[in-house]
């Protein structure tokens, strides 16, 4: 394991996977109050790194320090709402079916639980330096479960991560947590993410960012003898639907709120809305004059890296290249190092033959596509892929007009929005951050909330097993008093 932000080298990768199974073997045995007090200690000592982590963040990310302390604040919570999780205990869906000796054939006691695949490999986003990166969710939810992690730092934000890092391994010794039950890795070569994923005690993998990146992971990670789950984050346009009566009632407003979501953080937040659609009206022009003029009015600012400044003007390039696209807002210098918020503006007709407009521009932009009618609108929204979310802006009026939109939006994404603008993702019980592929790798899942543990267990059920050698979540007795199912009745 690497505490100082030196590079991992390749060899190091088999010694700290099999540090990880070992660790994996005792923490897995670890009660759940002892892991839910591990939780809340690493809590405590992020919040323990005080000035010196959010001033190091700036640095890294030009992220702003308000941005960063909120976010600080969501990854804290994170860490408390698992270990709430683990004291309350029914996440691991314990079922008992006692058995019925005089049932012909005899029907014998069988009793399930969720346990721990194993060693999880993390990969942190550039775009959450804490929320999603080396205690963030996804880190925070496997060792929840039970499992080691290992977590690659994403190199954009080496020290923050490092710190990070520090301050797990802090909480590690303070609650007597099985030593390398929490291991990082440095490197910017491609290889060492592939050795992780493919190396043979991995057991599953986590991972936010690119297209590109979460796709050559999963691929990695099939061709392995033994294949194992990969869930990646990978993005998404985020289609939203202006319906017209919305649209005449509102549509200044509605188009002030978009300007501002469209903006937020420069734009890099996998739930941009990236994809706007209309019908022809007054009211989509109102929008569109509304949304150009503020967003005209918004600086340009410096981005994560300078490699996702390049992938936003190189995408942006490809998107103008297209003769019907017409910009709607400034035009914008491509040498700089800052990135000028863009909108740009295309007929239905045209969008639907050009696969480059409908792929992710991460970034503060967004395509308006106007169409002829509710058809077309429909075929718009249909041609674009798995997404994370997607919003419908209707009035009462509207949704009577178009009942059949929120189920068709349902074939589309994992969040379905009203009337809202889709960044903000709330960490709740009842979050979808997940969506059809190519949004993420199994849509089954949710990165983001409490389900997001569920990524890192599996069903195992023991059968005419003595009630001594049960584990405690499946014992007659039930001394921490959680949910269970009991002879198929509902959770008591
Ligand atoms: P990225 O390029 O996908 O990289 C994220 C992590 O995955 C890095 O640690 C990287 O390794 C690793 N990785 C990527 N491709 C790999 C491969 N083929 N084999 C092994 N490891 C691989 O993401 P990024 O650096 O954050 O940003 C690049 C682009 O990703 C952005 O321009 C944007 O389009 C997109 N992005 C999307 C979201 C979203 O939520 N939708 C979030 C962030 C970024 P190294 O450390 O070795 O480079």
């Amino acid at each position: 394991m690497s505490l100082s932000n030196s590079i991992t080298s390749l060899p190091e990768i088999d010694q700290i996977m099999d540090q990880s199974m070992q660790s994996f073997l005792a923490y897995k045995k670890v009660s759940a109050i002892e892991r839910a007090a591990f939780l809340e200690r690493i809590a405590f000592e992020i919040e323990a790194l005080g000035e010196e982590l959010i001033k190091t963040t700036k640095e890294e990310t030009n992220l702003p320090e308000a941005r960063l302390l909120g976010e600080r604040g969501r990854t804290t919570m994170q860490l408390r709402m698992f270990a709430s999780m683990l004291l309350e205990g029914s996440w691991v869906e314990a079922s008992i079916d006692h058995a019925i000796p005089d049932k012909v054939p005899a029907k014998p006691d069988i009793r399930k639980m969720l346990v721990p695949v194993g060693p999880v490999v993390v990969f942190g986003a550039s775009n959450f330096p804490y929320a999603y990166s080396t205690a963030g969710g996804d880190t925070a939810s496997a060792l929840a479960s039970g499992c080691s992690v290992v977590v690659k730092a994403h190199p954009a934000h080496l020290r923050t991560s490092t710190l990070i890092a520090a301050a797990i391994e802090k909480a590690i010794d303070f609650c007597k947590m099985p030593k390398h039950c929490f291991q990082h890795v440095t490197g910017t070569s491609f290889e060492i993410g592939k050795a992780l994923v493919q190396q043979s005690n991995t057991s599953a993998v986590g991972f936010t960012g690119s297209f590109t990146g979460g796709r050559a992971l999963y691929d990695y990670a099939s061709v392995r003898n033994k294949p194992i789950p990969v869930f990646s984050e990978m993005g998404s346009t985020n289609p939203v639907l202006l319906l017209q009566d919305a649209l005449l009632q509102n549509a200044e407003t509605i188009a002030t709120q978009y300007a501002g979501s469209i903006t937020l953080g420069v734009g890099q937040f996998c739930t941009n809305p990236g994809l706007i659609i209309g019908i022809q009206s007054v009211g989509l022009n109102r929008f569109k004059a509304t949304l150009s003029n503020a967003i005209n009015q918004v600086a340009p600012a410096k981005m994560l890296h300078v490699g996702i400044l390049k992938a936003y003007e190189t995408k942006l390039s490809k998107v103008l290249a297209n003769a019907g696209v017409t910009p709607l807002t400034n035009e914008i210098a491509f040498d700089a190092d800052i990135a000028s918020p863009m909108i740009v503006h295309v007929q239905g007709i045209d969008f639907l033959k050009d696969e480059n407009l409908k792929e992710e521009v991460f970034g503060p932009y967004a395509i308006i596509v106007e169409c002829t009618d509710m058809d077309e609108l429909k075929a718009v929204w249909n041609s674009v892929s798995g997404q994370l979310t997607t919003s419908i802006m209707g009035s009462d009026k509207d949704f009577e007009a178009n009942p059949e939109l929120i189920e068709l939006a349902t074939q589309i994404a994992g969040r379905v929005l009203l009337n809202g603008v889709p960044t903000g993702v709330e960490v709740c019980a009842s979050m979808v951050h997940g969506g059809p592929y190519p949004a993420t790798t199994d849509s089954r899942f949710t990165a983001v909330g409490l389900n997001a543990v569920k990524r890192w267990v599996r069903p195992v059920c023991y059968q005419n097993c003595p009630d001594h050698l049960l584990p405690e979540a499946l014992k007659e007795t039930n001394p921490f008093k959680i949910k269970r199912m009991i002879d198929g009745n509902p959770y008591q």
